[in-house]
């Protein structure tokens, strides 16, 4: 997966019914040969729009999740119970 992901487009799935392509509100998708296809991807802004419109659950967005390191303990936040004799 790249740093940046976009709408996956099942084409087994699609009956190229254009509705994602009338409701994509940046004019990213379009359709070829009777499939919708992301055909400027720099222009989605991952909305979600046509996930959630598609009647045939042809489209997904896939999400990167990112787990953020833990912010380091200072001395201070330590218990009491954790003191050093
Ligand atoms: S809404 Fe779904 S079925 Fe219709 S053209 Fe888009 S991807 Fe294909
Ligand atoms: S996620 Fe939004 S901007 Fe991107 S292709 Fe779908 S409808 Fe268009």
């Amino acid at each position: 997966m790249t740093a940046n992901p976009l709408p996956q487009i099942d084409h087994d799935r699609c009956t190229g019914c254009h509705l994602c392509v009338d409701l994509c509100p940046t004019s990213a998708l379009g359709q070829v040969d009777g499939k919708a296809v992301l055909l400027y991807p720099e222009l989605c802004t991952y909305c979600t729009a046509c996930e959630d419109a598609c009647p045939e659950d042809a489209i997904a967005l896939p999400f990167l999740i990112v787990l953020a390191k833990p912010p380091a303990r200072k001395p201070l936040d330590r218990k009491p119970s954790e003191e050093k004799p």
